[in-house]
């Protein structure tokens, strides 16, 4: 039984899939996945996110903005908080800082930042946040706001192991893709082997960074199995002792009920 812990099914060509997202869902069972979490990046796509996922009780939510995306509305507290109380909203995000492209909107994305980690503290769930070439302000920011209160996932982790310490410092969890798989991925291949077994998430970030062997292909929430194996081998574990610990980070983390501990 594996988690996608990250993916965004309303981003996914679902003309790939015989039956559409249950097609998508039937692959995914297929390999094993059992749940989703389907994170949000604006506000405009929240609402056909939130229908086209109603009927799937396996399929649980984030709300929030990306840091990349400045074309659409900006959050506010109160409506993060808002949407934020619907019963499958597990977690506020996708968050965070990303200066890969330049430092040109950081006070923006700061502001955003410190946006969702109110809206998440008022809420009491937890926080999905996505950082790149922004590690120091990611850290400071989440010290600052309070966020080890309510805790949350780096998502998608790209860093050292100094960085995942300090997050594991605040109550994070942190979370591999498709990228742990990747030939020139040593560092993040050598935090993968160290992270405590309680705090470690696998996830997909599809339709992006597909895994390894398939990597360049449009990512879909099945292979997440291929980081799963690949992690488990790393760290000289099962497969099935991989899935369960995750699965069971999963469940604590977004106090869902997933059947492991
Ligand atoms: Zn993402």
């Amino acid at each position: 039984m594996l988690v996608d812990s990250h993916c965004h099914l309303d981003r996914l060509d679902l003309s790939r899939f015989g039956n559409g997202l249950a097609g998508v869902l039937d692959a995914a069972l297929g390999n094993g996945v059992t749940r989703l979490l389907s994170v949000a990046t604006d506000l405009e796509s929240w609402p056909a996110l939130a229908r086209m996922t109603e009927p799937y009780p396996q399929i649980a939510l984030s709300v929030g903005v990306h840091p990349s995306e400045d074309g659409g509305r900006a959050p506010t507290v109160k409506e993060l908080v808002a949407l934020g109380r619907d019963r499958r909203v597990v977690a506020i995000g996708e968050t965070g800082l990303d200066y890969y492209y330049g430092c040109d909107s950081a006070i923006r994305q700061q502001d955003w930042f410190r946006i969702h980690v109110a809206a998440a503290r008022e809420l009491g769930k937890p926080l999905i946040v996505h950082t790149r070439d922004a590690r120091a302000d990611t850290l400071r920011i989440l010290e600052e706001e309070g966020a080890a209160e309510i805790g949350g996932v780096l998502h998608c982790f790209t860093e050292d192991w100094a960085m995942a310490e300090r997050a594991l410092e605040l109550g994070f969890y942190i979370s591999f893709s498709g990228i742990v798989t990747f030939k020139n991925a040593g560092q993040i291949q050598g935090v993968a082997q160290r992270m405590p077994a309680a705090r470690l998430l696998v996830e997909t970030d599809s339709p992006y960074l597909a895994p390894t062997p398939h990597r360049g292909k449009p990512n879909h929430p099945a292979w997440v199995r291929h980081v799963a194996e690949f992690v488990a081998r790393l760290r000289g574990e099962s497969l099935e002792q991989l899935a369960a610990k995750t699965t069971a980070n999963y469940g604590r983390l977004f106090g869902i009920e997933v059947g492991v501990t």
